[in-house]
């Protein structure tokens, strides 16, 4: 059944080439109780690594069960011996972590077996080689004889053919190494057993050949009992470990040692930490980068806002708002879109302030003072060190206007109470209510519209004068004031009670007025008719009724503000879907230092990468170094059939499930930080720009960490033959 035909193995030693074994011929077969003798260095255990293709040869040809292997691959091998051969070593080589019963069911698993399918026949073994009360004791606390028996349980379970002992006595005492032999008697029908001993007179009783080996050859060779040889075909199909089974080892391998566990762990820790932080300082300075623009027509630039209108120009309704904000992404909308990047004048006989003009009802709450209740109660919004916050007192007591570059818009205004900013940003804010707004918006539309005046056939057009209309509250509804600067359009420079027509005309909207001129103001007499405070040349004075009529003509441009940046793109693309105009303010930003940055950005990520290598490399080394200590675990596995690919999925299984275990772990500690459970300012700043898919890359990163890690360390094993790696455990 196996052959072997002038096999000789070379050693070279110091360059002196000898010959552990030179020129073999043998042959052996099923029911065989074959004891190998010989001086220590005879090369038993040479042949025997040999026949069990633990090792490979240099000269000669094998058969096993009539087929050559001499050119076979290593794989092929490997198959060969999960199918036909079972070891039994001097040292016992079992897994010491594990108890007797798991030793046993390893094989099992190993060899394609379900797990629920593994009790009875482990039992069964174990029964056997009388270690059932030991069922669940972890071998490292067995003796030596014991352990011994676990070896040849294993073997059992792989049920191959032929079992080879080497020395399996070796180390223990006569009284279990009778039992031994023994068991190893009594379980050798219908298979071909091995063994190499130094003691013959133990086991002569069971032999039925003899075989002496002196300096690398055989010198005795003879039956000792006739034996019928057994023609049964014993071959079976080998079949791998299936997944489920893959992932019960995989889960007691990461855990049955704690201490290799919590190193792992920490390194995945560490891991895991230093990409997050490498991709955290990445993300913060592209977002950084945001402010370092400027745009001369949008005051507010912030990445979060959107500017929208309709296609088809036309008014958005509290219906359309509240679609809007039904909308992924949206954070809120301010109606006031336009007031965003207007400046206003707060005034009072000592102090100024620019603002910009937000709606009240965005305001919940207030650092000092308290909401307005009166419609001339305002709240302002500056920095927590100011001016205004230091001499809040004294502020509440005065009275302002709001202004624009020339003309009053409010008066009697009362600040009430003040917000701090959170944000840094150019403007302090003023939070009005809706009527103060409402003029503050249409002020802005008379600012953007075309504005024709017809008085009788002339007509001036504000595309060519800078012609301004302003509000009275003290004029009718239908009249109108002009200046003496436009007299020149009446007949004989008397433009009283003549009628003067108004067009407006803008991107939104049409209207026009008629009007009745009711007065000519002059530089003289300006303070008596209108009460005005100063004059300007180019104004026309009318009802705020008509003023109303004329420009609230409803909401048809605003400002949507996102919750997400990164998901700027998706967001204008549904609005636009929606018939909507999108302006994404971020985009119109002039940025000269675009190109440095690119350049710059191109070298952080050669860092980044840099770096990120270094990290591979640190961690492999150390969990190699850890793994070290698992080479023997790994190489007994592969002696009990485990091939190639099933150590890289059952390792990489292994240390996946631990990094997944660190990285959930900091995900958690990062939940922990973003509800502020637990209070890392600095962290929360960095850590609310991560989001979901933020941690699907980086466990993707870590993975790939993985893979590389285990493919590494497994090609390091499976290079060298069995005997190889064996030989650098012991
Ligand atoms: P035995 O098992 O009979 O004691 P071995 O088969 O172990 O003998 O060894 C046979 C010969 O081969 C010895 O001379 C030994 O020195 C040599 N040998 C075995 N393994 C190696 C090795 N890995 N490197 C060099 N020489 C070896
Ligand atoms: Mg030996």
């Amino acid at each position: 059944m196996i052959i072997l035909k002038n096999i000789s193995k070379f050693y070279n030693n110091n360059g002196n080439i000898n010959s552990a074994i030179n020129k073999i011929n043998l042959e052996l077969n099923l029911n065989e109780f074959v004891v190998i003798t010989g001086e220590s260095g005879s090369g038993k255990s040479t042949l025997l690594n040999i026949i069990s293709c633990l090792d490979n040869y240099d000269e000669g040809e094998m058969y096993i069960f009539d087929e050559d292997i001499s050119n076979y691959s290593k794989t092929d091998l490997e198959k060969y011996r999960k199918k036909y051969i079972s070891n039994i070593f001097q040292n016992f080589n079992l897994i010491n972590s594990y108890t007797v019963y798991e030793n046993i069911e390893l094989v099992y698993l190993l060899n394609g077996c379900k797990k629920n399918k593994i009790k009875d026949k482990v039992n069964n073994i174990l029964n056997k080689i009388n270690l059932m009360d030991y069922k669940n004791t972890k071998v490292s606390k067995l003796s030596g004889g014991q352990k011994q028996k676990v070896a040849i349980g294993r073997a059992l379970a792989k049920e191959t053919p032929i079992i080879v002992a080497d020395e399996p006595t070796g180390n223990l005492d006569s009284k279990s190494g009778n039992e031994i032999l023994q068991i190893l008697h009594d379980i050798s029908a219908n298979k071909l057993v091995i063994v190499v001993t130094h003691n013959y007179d133990q086991i002569e009783k069971y032999a039925t050949r003899k075989i002496k080996m002196s300096d690398g050859k055989i010198v005795e060779n003879y039956y000792i009992n006739s034996k019928n040889y057994s023609t049964v075909d014993v071959k079976k199909n080998t079949s791998n470990i299936k997944l489920f089974e893959k992932f019960l080892l995989a889960k007691k391998n990461a855990f049955n040692i704690f201490s290799k566990f919590i190193l792992l762990f920490l390194i995945y820790l560490f891991l895991s930490v230093s990409v997050l932080s490498l991709y955290l300082s990445f993300i913060k300075k592209d977002n950084s980068v945001n402010t370092n623009g400027f745009n001369q027509f949008f005051q507010d630039y912030t990445g979060k806002r959107i500017v929208v209108n309709k296609k088809n120009n036309g008014k958005i309704s509290e219906v359309d708002l509240n679609k809007l904000l039904d909308l992924d992404n949206i954070d809120y909308i301010i109606k006031e879109d336009l007031l965003l990047d207007k400046e206003y004048l707060l005034e009072s006989s000592d102090y100024n302030l620019f603002f910009n003009a937000l709606n009240i009802d965005t305001l919940k709450k207030v650092d000092i003072g308290t909401l307005p209740k009166q419609n001339n109660e305002i709240v302002i919004e500056v920095f927590k060190d100011n001016y205004y916050t230091s001499n809040y007192k004294e502020i509440f007591n005065k009275q302002y206007v709001i202004k624009n570059e020339e003309n009053i818009i409010e008066s009697n205004i009362k600040i009430v109470g003040i917000k701090f900013k959170e944000n840094y940003d150019n403007y302090a804010k003023v939070y009005l209510n809706k009527e103060i707004l409402d003029k503050l918006n249409m002020n802005i539309y008379s600012e953007f519209s075309n504005t024709k005046i017809k008085i009788g056939n002339n007509i001036i057009d504000s595309e060519n004068e800078n012609i301004k209309i302003v509000p009275l509250n003290s004029l009718n509804k239908g009249e109108v004031v002009i200046t003496d600067n436009y007299s020149y359009m009446c007949n004989n420079y008397n433009c009283k009670d003549e009628k003067l027509s108004l067009d407006i005309m803008n991107k939104y909207f049409n209207s026009s007025t008629n009007l009745i001129i009711k007065n000519i103001i002059t530089e003289r007499n300006y303070k008596e008719i209108l009460n005005l405070e100063n004059y300007s040349l180019n104004n026309f004075y009318i009802s705020m009724d008509d003023y109303i009529e004329l420009y609230n003509k409803g909401n048809y441009q605003n400002s949507i503000f996102i919750n997400n940046e990164k998901k700027v793109d998706e967001t204008i693309s549904k609005l636009n879907s929606l018939g909507y105009n999108t302006l994404y303010i971020k985009d119109t930003i002039v940025d000269f230092d675009q190109i440095f940055r690119n350049i710059l950005n191109i070298f952080i990520l050669i860092g980044i990468i840099i770096v990120l290598t270094g990290l591979f490399f640190i961690s492999y080394f150390i969990i190699k170094l850890i793994l070290k200590a698992r080479n023997k675990y790994f190489t007994i596995i592969r002696i009990l059939g485990a091939s190639y690919k099933d150590v890289i999925s059952l390792l990489f299984l292994e240390l996946n499930l631990i990094l997944s275990i660190s990285f959930l772990f900091v995900i958690f500690i990062i939940e922990l930080i973003k509800n502020k459970v637990l209070t890392l300012d600095y962290l929360n700043n960095l850590i609310v720009y991560l989001n979901i898919s933020d941690f699907v890359i980086l466990y993707i990163v870590l993975l790939l960490i993985n893979i590389l890690i285990t493919i590494r360390f497994t090609k390091n094993i499976f290079t060298k033959s069995i005997i190889e790696s064996y030989n650098e455990e012991v």
